[in-house]
């Protein structure tokens, strides 16, 4: 799930904890912070050289910059509120600024960005720091109509701000103008890590980055982070536009500083290798599977070291897929990158505490982080099978054109019952352990999954699916729910229901039916009874976690520079952990 789906579907749950009128007291704030369980993020550095543990040190004192380049980003008075902060130091300063530095600014995100300080505005301003605050969409429209095309260009770019000159007209500054000195502490880091590391692909990405940084010109580097290839991965710059909730032009900064998984970015190319069996075995009509599959975006397995900006505030990124500019993407492709430890921090504060709800004592033993990790994996690359180019009528079209709406739901309840099938075909075919042991810890693992996203509520896309597939599995018998009000797998009937299931949204997509995905989700997309009263004895589990990066704080404390520099924030200083 992307990060800003799941903000929107958040929003909605918080908004009762977020105090009206006054702002939330020390005791309050602590409560709220606690919704996001504090976990040590602790990554194997053994196998690294020693030119990229220099490396890493520097790109995580990069990062550090990205952090205070972001806290621009997202508003205008972040910067003096964040000192303000620092140097309070009452236990409600300290509350304040720990869940400010959460959040990255002063609105709580979980709660749908309502204010926690006073003195702020009650929520973040639609183009948050990206345009002049009181600019209205209807100004900036009529204001661009006037520009030449190359200017328009600009000023919908995703490296520029909109500010006013002198005389209160719009004008176009580029971010290299912006945050000129931050992007140039930052490069220069860059070009240190660059000098450090025995990675060549490694070198050429901070090389065309750091030059970026100070050009503005961002192609060459995009295109060198699609050729990374090594065993420090980073990513670092301007890339996600959710933040500009106006236009949804511009990028905000963020960092991503992480060690690659050897074992389980392997594990993806040998799932790769028998996709195509799986395609060839969908439980649909022949005639709708795919003869030759297409290559396949890649998929890299990684552990977070250290994440900043926009990489780091509010629900964590667990995945991301980058880069967004269409011209890298027309001639290289894109590439997903998995967080490893994010998903098993999640799995262990939030999916285990919910299966000791919805599951009985002896089912729970069989939720297993590996499993979960690789369906996860399963529904990725899941994403790439099934129908992508289909016939309605004499036209050629596709299932999001034809879905509409809908499309998401169905697409990612597809991915989810796809990733079991395939799953489930690799260890028929013993491609992959298989057995009762393995599909008990499949199944089980993924029914409590169901909960955890349940446990959001149903405002989003990815939810809805959800419950369309407990719901249709409870109908065909392969999840049974218990009188106790736990839920739990049927060995007997699972496999068949996940085929029957599969086999339906396969053939939605195929025949790009909107009728019908219409009909399957207004019956099964809904919070049944029973399923409505276990998701309300959740309530007290985390929302999801606060990173705590354990293993980069004693990386740097050791090499890195003095942190305290003139005119930015410090490192935030560690609260209530
Ligand atoms: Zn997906």
């Amino acid at each position: 799930m992307t990060k800003s789906l799941l903000v929107i579907l958040l929003a909605s749950i918080g908004a009762a904890t977020a105090a009206a009128g006054s702002s939330p007291d020390a005791a309050e704030l602590a409560k709220m912070a606690g919704r996001l369980a504090p976990t040590p993020l602790r990554v194997d550095l053994s196998r690294l050289s020693p030119g990229d543990r220099k490396a890493v040190a520097k790109l995580i004192d990069a990062s550090r910059i990205v952090n205070d380049i972001f806290l621009d980003q997202l508003w205008s008075g972040n910067r003096a509120e964040y000192r303000k902060l620092q140097a309070d130091r009452s236990p409600l300063g300290r509350a304040r600024l720990h869940y400010f530095w959460m959040n990255k600014g002063p609105w709580s995100e979980i709660d749908g960005y309502t204010a926690f300080l006073p003195g702020v505005p009650a929520t973040k301003p639609p183009g948050a720091n990206f345009y002049p605050e009181d600019m209205t969409k209807e100004e900036f429209e009529s204001w661009e109509k006037g520009l030449s095309p190359g200017e328009q260009e600009s000023a919908k770019g995703f490296y520029t701000v909109i500010r006013r000159d002198a005389s209160r007209k719009l004008t176009i500054v580029p971010y290299s103008r912006e945050y000129r000195a931050d992007l140039a502490r930052a490069a220069d880091l860059l070009r240190e890590a660059a000098a450090a590391t025995d990675n060549a692909t490694l070198e050429r990405f901070l090389t065309a980055r750091a030059s970026a940084f100070l050009s503005n010109d961002y192609y060459d580097s995009d295109i060198a982070w699609m050729d990374l290839d090594a065993p420090v991965d980073v990513t670092i710059g301007p890339y996600e536009t959710y933040n500009d909730a106006l236009f949804g032009y511009k990028a905000a900064f963020e960092s991503y500083v992480t060690i690659r998984d050897e074992k389980e970015t392997a594990k993806v190319a040998f799932f790769s290798k028998h996709l195509q069996d799986v395609e060839d075995h969908l439980p649909e009509d022949p005639k709708y599977r795919v003869a030759r599959l297409g290559a396949a975006s890649p998929i890299r397995v990684v552990n977070e070291l250290f994440a900043a900006g926009d990489g780091n505030h509010g629900v964590a990124t667990a995945a991301y897929n980058l880069p967004n500019d269409d011209r890298v993407v027309q001639q290289k492709g894109s590439k997903r990158i998995l967080l490893r430890n994010i998903q098993q921090a999640k799995f262990e504060k939030t999916l285990v505490p919910i299966s000791k709800i919805v599951l009985s004592p002896e089912d729970r033993k069989d939720v297993d982080f590996d499993m979960f990790f690789t369906w996860i994996m399963a529904h990725e690359l899941s994403h790439g099978l099934g129908p992508h180019e289909i016939r309605v009528g004499d036209r050629t079209t596709n299932p999001r054109l034809e879905l509409k709406d809908l499309y998401s739901a169905i697409e990612e309840a597809k991915a989810d019952v796809t990733g079991m099938f395939a799953l489930q075909r690799m260890m028929d075919t013993k491609a992959i352990p298989g057995g009762a042991a393995e599909e008990r810890k499949l199944y089980t693992t993924v029914l409590a999954s169901a909960f955890r996203t349940l446990h959001f509520g149903l405002q989003d896309a990815h939810a809805r699916g959800q419950a369309m597939q407990v719901n249709y599995l409870l109908d065909k018998g392969g999840y049974v729910a218990r009188p106790d009000g736990t839920f739990a797998v049927d060995f007997g009937k699972i496999k068949q229901a996940i085929a029957d299931l599969d086999h339906d949204l396969l053939t939605l997509e195929a025949t790009g039916d909107y009728a019908g995905a219409k009909k399957m989700m207004e019956k099964d997309a809904v919070l049944r009874p029973e399923i409505r009263k276990a998701v309300d004895r959740l309530a007290a589990i985390p929302t999801d976690i606060e990173p705590l990066y354990t293993t980069a704080e004693s990386l740097t404390a050791k090499t890195g520079p003095p942190r305290k520099r003139p005119g930015g924030p410090a490192k935030p200083p560690v609260t209530g952990r």
